[in-house]
């Protein structure tokens, strides 16, 4: 028995990859979307209409952290204050150790800061072992073969463009990139052929959908996002908040403060000072603003260089 499991983000890619195995009528398909609790409600609200419109529904999974938030408890109240944590910031962390059920902040919460372009552990924990634990395994140990369908394609990235249209993981399961050679406007003919309306973001103006906004957006992302969801920014800012608290060093920020170039080293960097408002403020200014190196801070501006295809 052959099954076959496709990876919806919301995206665009994804969503063509949907398209092409229902056209191609292939068995035991099963769709997955994994939720980072860190996605725009128009692309949840996408993922629910897709289901409905294709007729093919559509299985939410998430991570849980509970476990991890717990065991961190344990160390911040013993090896903390064995090392001579202040009692303050031990108190505040065990304070908002508590799991929120918010995928990507429990995440941020458990690990005491924010994944980063250097420190990407946001698509393996939030999207890959969430598919591999609780889609992929099981279907693997029910036996036969277990296609993971991934909607990349070679054009979004040099990490893609060499990948194989299939290889195999192990224990009978493959990758599987059936639109790895496609241009992005065979993915939006895909759409318009089979009647599906493309996610509403992409309309306002969103070069790519997922996180809100991602850890590799680029200044211009940032600046939509802020201009057109402030919201957003705002649920990021008290992220910022929590995620500090839950610190040894009693600050994280969304974007890496050190790789600010204006950062002066002694500058005491807390989430107030170096946070997504001071990053959002840069994304509105023009060249004659206040300059920070792209490249050191947005590593592979253009797209999120996972290889999966779980990050669009
Ligand atoms: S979209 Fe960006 S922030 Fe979200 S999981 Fe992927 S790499 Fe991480």
């Amino acid at each position: 028995m052959t099954h076959n499991v496709v990876s919806v983000s919301g995206g665009k890619d994804s969503t063509a990859l949907l398209l092409l195995a229902i056209v191609q009528e292939v068995p035991n398909l099963q769709a997955v979307f994994a939720d980072t609790g860190h996605e725009h409600q128009q692309t949840y609200d996408y993922v629910n209409y897709l289901a409905q419109a294709t007729g093919v529904p559509i299985r939410w999974v998430k991570a849980d952290f509970s476990e991890q938030i717990a065991r961190k408890r344990l160390y911040v109240d013993t090896k903390w204050r064995e090392k001579g944590v202040p009692d303050s910031i031990v108190e505040q962390a065990l304070a908002v150790l508590h799991p929120t059920g918010i995928p990507f902040l429990d995440l941020c919460l458990w690990k005491g800061r924010f994944p980063s372009t250097k420190t990407r552990f946001c698509t393996t924990e939030l999207k890959v072992n969430p598919l591999i634990e609780q889609v992929m395994l099981p279907l693997m140990d029910e036996g036969g073969m277990v296609l993971s369908w991934q909607g990349v394609r070679a054009d979004e990235s040099l990490a893609r463009r060499y990948l194989p249209k299939c290889d195999e993981v192990g224990g009978g399961l493959f990758n599987y990139r059936p639109i790895l050679r496609w241009k992005v406007a065979d993915v939006f003919d895909a759409h318009h052929l089979m009647g599906i309306k493309p996610n509403p973001l992409y309309l306002q103006g969103a070069g790519r959908v997922g996180c809100m906004p991602c850890v590799n957006c680029n200044k211009d992302e940032l600046r939509q996002i802020a201009q057109r969801w402030p919201e957003e920014v705002d649920r990021v800012r008290e992220w910022e908040r929590l995620v500090s608290l839950a610190s040894k060093r009693g600050c994280s920020t969304f974007f890496s403060a050190v790789d600010d170039p204006t950062y002066k080293e002694g500058d005491i960097i807390t989430h107030e000072n170096y946070g997504i408002d001071r990053m959002v403020e840069w994304s509105m200014t023009s060249r004659g603003g206040r300059q920070f190196d792209l490249t050191r801070i947005f590593a592979d501006a253009s797209s999120c260089s996972s290889i999966y295809g779980l990050c669009e």
